[in-house]
């Protein structure tokens, strides 16, 4: 199923250190280069100007929101097991937390394998299934302030350390620019995702080095949202108004559908504001696209996936699916 591609979003949304230092380590220590800190933020070769920037590395954006959704999972359902939410570092194939790649490491076939694994997993992927989210890199929008911290005293005549432990290199103001794109979705992870964002942009989940330090802590601005169905010459199609429909991927039709065991989804389909929209793709090459850029629409629009999430948190896991008719 998943070689097509039925439906995607792209989220484009600022984040910025709210009112904490934000460090994400680049690994690269001092060493015997005393132009350097103990710890430095993660640099590279922003691919647009080709000049050395700090930067967030996608990778890590996808980390913090899967450990984060691993997170609200089990408070929801804190006695749903492994089907619900494994444990990723647990690779006992036998133990009740068992990660579901190591789980499902003998499992050939994709639809069992997806059937088979928790809301996490179905999500973000594992060792044997792609994921279904990406994050790019994000790079700082405009300038940025770094500083310097804890950085006890450094001899200006020797430049050597004077005293302390660490010296780190800190973001204290400035807008980083992510994209986060989830495709062949069910409306519950759209959903899962709004909650972690909102978490996110509360400062709930901190980034990076020194959480306990209070470190890391961000705000969210949503820039703008793209709802896309890939494959389709117009917007009306199969029952449905592209332009003003996020539609649920348990209303496409693809081979072997029952045994992947989506999620019932109620309606299959919600309504997209139409004001303030922009068609981005109308069909023409043979694919659709909406997008707005109004970070209140755009609020709307992932909040009223909050019921699919609901129904998926409270309701039958793995789901029954629906009645093979094939
Ligand atoms: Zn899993």
């Amino acid at each position: 199923m998943f070689k097509r591609l039925f439906n995607e979003l792209t989220l484009v949304f600022d984040l910025s250190p709210h009112g904490a230092p934000l460090l994400i380590k680049s690994g690269r220590e001092s060493g015997a280069d005393p132009t350097l800190l103990d710890m430095n933020f993660v640099r590279t070769i922003h691919p647009r100007t080709g000049k050395l920037t700090v930067f967030l590395p996608g990778s890590s954006l996808k980390g913090t929101l899967r450990s984060y959704c691993e997170k609200i999972a089990r408070t929801v359902r804190p006695d749903g097991g492994r089907e619900w939410c494994c444990n990723p570092f647990d690779l006992d194939a036998h133990s009740p937390t068992a990660f579901c790649g190591r789980r499902l490491e003998e499992e050939t076939s994709a639809a069992a394998r997806y059937a088979g694994s928790c809301v996490i997993c179905r999500t973000f992927g594992n060792t044997r299934m792609g994921s279904h989210v990406a994050l790019t890199d994000a790079y700082p929008q405009g300038e940025l302030q770094l500083e310097q911290r804890n950085g006890v005293a450094i001899d200006r005549i020797s430049g050597a350390v004077a005293a302390g432990p660490f010296n780190l290199e800190v973001v204290t103001r400035g807008t980083f620019r992510a994209t986060l794109t989830l495709r062949n979705f069910q409306l519950w992870q759209v959903g899962l995702l709004t909650v972690a964002l909102r978490d996110l942009g509360q400062g709930r989940v901190p980034i990076g080095f020194g959480k306990s330090k209070g470190f890391g802590r961000m705000t969210v601005t949503y820039r703008q949202l793209e709802v896309a169905y890939p494959g389709r010459f117009a917007f009306r199609s199969d029952g449905h108004d592209f332009s003003a429909e996020l539609v649920d991927l348990v209303a496409f039709d693809f081979p072997c559908r029952a045994e992947y065991r989506l999620c019932p989804a109620d309606p299959v389909s919600l309504p997209l504001p139409t004001d303030e929209r922009e068609v981005v793709e109308d069909g023409t090459f043979g694919r659709v696209a909406v997008r707005w850029t109004n970070a209140e629409a755009i609020e709307t629009i992932l909040k009223s996936t909050a019921g699919h999430w609901r129904v998926c948190a409270l309701g039958e896991w793995p789901p029954q699916g629906e009645e093979s008719d094939e």
